[in-house]
C-alpha cells in the first residue's frame, strides 16, 4: 500500500495503471474509518484491480460553527485498516494542495441542495460537490463508492456526475449499523453513554415508520407525527427534520406509495446525527 500526499503524483501513478488496463475503484472518506467505510472499501476491492481511498477532512463542507477542529483524525489506525483491507493507494492530501491561494471555483448542484440537511448546513453540499469533483479529476476512477448513510450527498453526487458527464460509475452501498441499530458514523465518537443510548431513537423511529407503512399507512404527515412523538420522548434529543421524500427529487411526499425515502436529522446533545430508510 502506498501513501501519497501529492495530487499530481497520485494522478501520474494511476495513469500508469490505467494504461496497463487496470480498473480503479475509489472510496472518498474523511478518515476515522469504521465498518461503514470498510464495507465500501471491501466492495471496491471485490470489483476492481486497484483500490484508492482518500482521507481528507474537507474544511469547505464544515460550517463556521461546526466540528472541523475536533473531527477525529486517527491517521495511523486508518492506515492500518486500509492495509488490512488490501487498499493499494491512500491519498492523504494537504489542505494547501487542494485549496491553494486564490482558489475560487466551486461546483453547485442546484435545487437538490436546498432540501433536508442543506437547510441547517448552508454551504455544506457545495463543499462536498467541489471536493468530490476535484478528487474525481485527480483519481479518475472507474467506480466511485458512496454510502447510503449520507443519502442526500449520494443523490447530489449522482446528479453532479450525470450533469457534468464525469465518466465514472457510482455505487451506493447499504447503511452499516451496530447490532442495536445505530448507523455507524465517525461522529458517534462524540456521544457519551446516555447520548449513545438516546441515539437509538433515530433507527427506532425509522423502524416504526416502516412498520406503519407495511401495515397500510400512507399519509406522510401522520407517519412523521408518530416518528416525532417517539423521538421527542428522549430528553437529550432535538429534531432538526423528519421527512418522507421522493428518493430522486428529494421533494416531500404527501402519500407514501411505491418508492420513498424516510430521512431524519436529530441533535443528540451537541452531536447532529442522520439516518434514513430507502424503499426503491
Ligand atoms: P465520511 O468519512 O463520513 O465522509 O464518509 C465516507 C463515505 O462512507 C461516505 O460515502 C459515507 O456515506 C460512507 N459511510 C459513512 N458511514 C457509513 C455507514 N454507516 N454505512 C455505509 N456507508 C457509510
Amino acid at each position: 500500500m502506498r501513501l501519497i500526499k501529492s495530487p499530481s503524483l497520485i494522478n501520474k501513478e494511476l495513469k500508469k495503471r490505467r494504461i496497463k488496463g487496470q480498473g480503479i475503484g475509489f472510496v472518498p472518506t474523511m478518515g476515522a474509518l469504521h465498518e461503514g467505510h470498510l464495507s465500501l472499501i471491501r466492495q471496491a476491492r471485490r470489483d476492481n484491480d486497484i483500490v484508492v481511498v482518500s482521507i481528507f477532512v474537507n474544511p469547505k463542507q464544515f460550517g463556521p460553527k461546526e466540528d472541523l477542529k475536533k473531527y477525529p483524525r486517527p491517521l495511523s489506525k486508518d492506515l492500518k485498516l486500509c492495509r488490512k483491507e488490501g487498499v493499494d493507494f491512500v491519498f492523504f492530501p494537504k489542505n494547501e494542495d487542494i485549496y491553494p491561494g486564490g482558489f475560487s471555483t466551486y461546483v453547485n448542484v442546484e435545487g437538490l441542495d436546498k432540501f433536508l440537511c442543506a437547510k441547517s448546513r448552508p454551504g455544506h453540499f457545495r463543499g462536498v460537490t467541489t471536493i468530490v469533483a476535484k478528487l474525481l479529476n485527480i483519481i479518475a476512477p472507474d467506480v466511485l463508492y458512496l454510502g447510503q448513510k449520507d443519502i442526500q450527498q449520494a443523490v447530489i453526487l449522482q446528479r453532479m456526475v450525470k450533469d457534468l458527464n464525469i465518466p465514472v460509475k457510482v455505487k451506493v452501498m447499504p447503511i452499516v449499523r451496530s447490532k442495536d441499530g445505530l448507523a455507524l458514523s465517525s461522529r458517534n465518537a462524540y456521544l457519551n453513554h446516555k447520548e449513545r443510548r438516546d441515539a437509538l431513537v433515530l433507527s427506532q423511529a425509522l423502524k416504526l415508520a416502516v412498520f406503519f407503512i407495511n401495515n397500510g399507512a400512507s399519509d406522510a404527515k401522520r407517519i412523521i407525527l408518530r416518528m416525532r412523538q417517539l423521538i421527542e420522548k428522549r430528553q437529550s434529543v432535538r429534531i432538526d427534520y423528519v421527512e418522507i421524500v421522493d428518493p430522486v427529487t428529494l421533494k416531500p411526499l404527501k402519500k407514501v406509495a411505491g418508492s420513498f425515502l424516510i430521512v431524519l436529522a436529530v441533535w443528540v446533545g451537541k452531536t447532529r446525527l442522520i439516518d434514513n430508510f430507502l424503499r426503491k
